[in-house]
């Protein structure tokens, strides 16, 4: 069975991208990492594209006056149904073939997470139903007959899993070649209020264990959101996240130090990742307009506006 430290990919330097915006304002990724050697051959602009339909998808909601909730979920659900992204539909696989689920949301003081979901064809919507409906914060592998009381699309754990993914598997599991390949999706916004938000979807890591949950559903560690402060969603490898608390610990960072926004995810990156032999990304929007993506993994798929275009770094 794949152990999940195998799935560590050696640091490199931090590349950092950041911008400024002054009104409402949304950055994207796709996972630290990249493609898949499955989607190696696609048509050039193929990932590009998909980062543009998810990013259009959340900027809509802004435009439209909406909620960074609303918007961060709206770009993430893009990308669950989009089998190129490892999140939802074409998620990395557990070890025996599964797809296991997690996501969560903060926003407005409030957090809603599930851990190895199975049926909802949105993880991110079930997240954002626990912290609405729930009183809770985390729920595991959430029944279809809740997912169903929340009004939630529902579909076969099979729908989840494509050929490409199994593919993967099937060569993590031969162990032909690295495994160290990082996923996950996530957006954190701005709205026009100022109110802040973060969302984080995953399917894990490549050849996990059945039932090992990363980052991604901890508050705190792979999502967090502080109004007046910055929202965070991170990707890379989950282990150095959950021990480093690392989306909180760059909220923390600029409420008790006086670190600005860039300088908080650096120092997160260099203490919690590269200082562990850990990689992976963190975007992040500030309460003051700054915004940052940053990494030290062999590349990040990520959107973010530059001045009146968008930045696709795919
Ligand atoms: N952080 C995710 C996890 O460990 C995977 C990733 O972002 O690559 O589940």
């Amino acid at each position: 069975m794949q152990h999940a430290e195998e799935n560590v990919a050696p640091p490199r330097e931090t590349t950092c991208w950041t911008a400024s915006a002054a009104g409402p304002a949304l950055v994207i990724h796709g996972g630290a990492g990249g493609r898949i050697r499955e989607f190696q051959n696609l048509p050039e602009g193929t990932f590009e594209q998909a980062l543009r339909a998810s990013y259009e998808a959340g900027a809509d909601v802004l435009r439209d006056g909406g909620s960074a909730l609303d918007a961060v979920c709206a770009a993430v659900a893009v990308m669950e149904d989009d089998p190129l992204f490892n999140a939802g539909r074409g998620a990395a696989l557990t070890a025996d073939g599964r797809a296991e689920l997690d996501a969560s949301v903060m926003a407005g003081g409030l957090a809603g997470a599930v851990a190895g979901s199975r049926h909802a064809r949105h993880p991110v919507f079930a997240a954002r139903a626990v912290m609405e409906r729930t009183g809770h914060v985390l729920i595991a592998q959430p029944a279809v007959e809740t997912l169903t009381d929340w009004d939630l699309e529902t579909v076969e754990p099979d729908w989840f899993v494509t050929l490409e993914r199994s593919a993967q598997l099937e060569r993590v599991v031969a162990r032909r070649e690295a495994t160290n390949q990082h996923g996950t999706v996530g957006a954190v916004a701005r709205d026009a209020q100022g109110r802040l938000a973060a969302a984080t979807s995953t399917g894990g890591t490549c050849g996990q264990w059945t039932g090992r949950i990363g980052d991604t559903p901890v508050i705190g560690a792979g999502t967090y959101a502080r109004d007046g402060l910055a929202a965070v969603s991170c990707t890379g490898h989950g282990e150095a996240f959950l021990r480093g608390v690392v989306a909180h610990d760059v909220v923390a960072r600029l409420r008790y130090t006086d670190a600005d926004l860039r300088g908080a995810v650096l120092d997160t990156i260099e203490e919690s990742l590269t200082a562990h032999d850990a990689s992976g990304g963190i975007i992040a929007v500030g309460a003051d307009g700054s915004l940052v993506v940053a990494y030290n993994s062999a590349m990040m798929l990520a959107a973010m506006p530059d001045g009146a275009d968008l930045r696709l770094m795919a």
